[in-house]
């Protein structure tokens, strides 16, 4: 077992293949992600935002917030928690982290949206 354990994936760091391959994108990444109506999405995953200008916060979904501890960019889809630590740069990097889905579906997701 300590030798499976310590055995490297055949592509290195990266994800097998599988998880690459699940998604045959007719648009590219950053078309969908352009097409995202970015405040209006996290208004539906997150319920109200809070502030103005480019940055909202929110009550974090990645810990049991008591306070509006997750602050999100409404122009490119960034949030960052300072509670838990939780971050990403896109609404992309939210859904991986909120479903626990790969890029590709989550991807998917947001062509289903737009
Ligand atoms: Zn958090």
């Amino acid at each position: 077992m300590t030798r499976q354990q310590i055995k490297p994936f055949r592509g290195g760091i990266r994800r097998p293949f599988s998880r690459r391959r699940e998604h045959r994108p007719d648009r590219s990444a950053e078309s969908v992600l352009a097409a995202v109506n970015v405040e209006a999405f996290y208004m539906e995953a997150l319920g109200n935002l809070a502030g103005h200008g480019d940055w909202r916060t929110a009550k974090c979904v990645f810990h049991d917030d008591a306070h509006a501890s997750l602050r999100i960019n409404v122009q490119h889809g960034g949030f960052a928690c300072m509670t838990c630590g939780a971050k990403g740069g896109s609404v992309a990097r939210f859904i991986m982290k909120r479903d626990d889905m790969g890029f590709a579906n989550a991807l998917r997701l947001l062509e289903g949206l737009a």
